[in-house]
């Protein structure tokens, strides 16, 4: 049976290195801090940031709640990320995404300053990543980076294969897997044979989130292979991912949960990429 991945545990391993980092950059004169951007009401939304929040306090990061009704002008919300772009106690600014109806979340994110884009989804940012140098990347690419780096899972000429091309999740990495001399194959919803592919994978990356269009099965599995499930599916009995978690582990060495895996990793990262921003703003970069 396969390694079950403690997603918590590592992330809580994240979170006090952050911690520490954030005690040096305060004996520095650095106190940093993540402003948040939520428009609308959007109950989930407003319970994701405030989880952000919850754990930025819990490291030691201030935070900044900024809130705009769902009538919102594209104008107004835009005009509030540079106001917070030239506004030195903020190193990080992440717009809680979806926007509203009827406004630009790609206009929004492309209007936030490239050193303080913790989410690392600039178009700047993006750009830099491609050629291997990005200092702020996605967090929850980095967050699956992390945990294959802790369970020793070697990238270096490795088949790695991922069920999925967002720009949120599949290109960046890609990109983070190229970089350690991964072989990496970008699979989405047009590709033929997905299970072939998946099947030559030493390294498997499933986030569809929908099982009834795919779902990752034992039979799919290369003997041996790290599997990281991304998904996050709402089903009546609770949260799972794309994975048949019990026929995956009987194959594979290296198994993500849903819930537990990916999921907890992705906040530890928005962490570690704020004290990377507040940083960066002391180099003056
Ligand atoms: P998305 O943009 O909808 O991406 C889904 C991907 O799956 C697309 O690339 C799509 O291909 C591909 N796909 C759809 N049907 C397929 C099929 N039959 N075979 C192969 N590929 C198929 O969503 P996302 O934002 O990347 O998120 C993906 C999942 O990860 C969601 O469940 C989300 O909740 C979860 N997620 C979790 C975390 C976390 O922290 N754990 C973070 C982010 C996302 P096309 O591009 O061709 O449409």
């Amino acid at each position: 049976m396969a390694t079950r991945v403690d997603g918590k545990a590592i992330a809580a391993s994240v979170r006090e290195s952050v911690a520490a980092a954030v005690g040096e950059l305060k004996s520095e004169g650095t106190l940093p801090c993540l402003a948040t951007v939520l428009v609308g009401d959007d109950q989930a939304s407003a319970t994701y940031v405030r989880s952000k929040h919850r754990a930025c306090a819990e490291a030691g990061i201030d935070t900044r709640d900024h809130r705009l009704g769902a009538g919102s002008a594209q104008a107004d919300v835009d005009k509030l990320v540079v106001e917070l772009n030239s506004d030195p106690s903020v190193h990080g600014i992440l717009v809680q995404m979806p926007l509203p109806a009827g406004l630009d979340g790609e206009k929004t994110t492309s209007a936030i300053s490239p050193l303080k884009d913790v989410d690392g989804l600039t178009p700047h940012n993006a750009g830099l990543l491609a050629s291997g140098r990005a200092p702020l990347a996605p967090c929850t690419p980095l967050g699956i980076m992390e945990i294959l780096r802790i369970h020793g899972v070697q990238l270096r000429g490795s088949s790695a294969v991922i069920v999925n091309r967002s720009r949120l999740v599949g290109v960046p990495l890609a990109h983070l897997m190229l970089a350690q001399d991964a072989t990496v194959t970008l699979c989405h919803s047009k590709t033929r044979d997905v299970a072939g592919l998946c099947r030559r994978a030493d390294v498997l990356v499933t986030g569809v989130g929908d099982r009834e269009k795919f779902t990752l099965t034992g039979d799919m599995v290369k003997e041996g292979a790290a599997v990281i499930d991304v998904a996050i599916v709402r089903r009546r009995g609770g949260l799972c991912g794309d994975a048949d978690y019990d026929s995956v582990a009987s194959k594979a060495s290296l198994v993500t949960p849903v819930p537990g895996g990916v999921g907890p990793m992705t906040v530890a990262m928005l962490l570690r990429n704020t004290v990377t921003a507040a940083s960066l703003s002391r180099l003056g970069r």
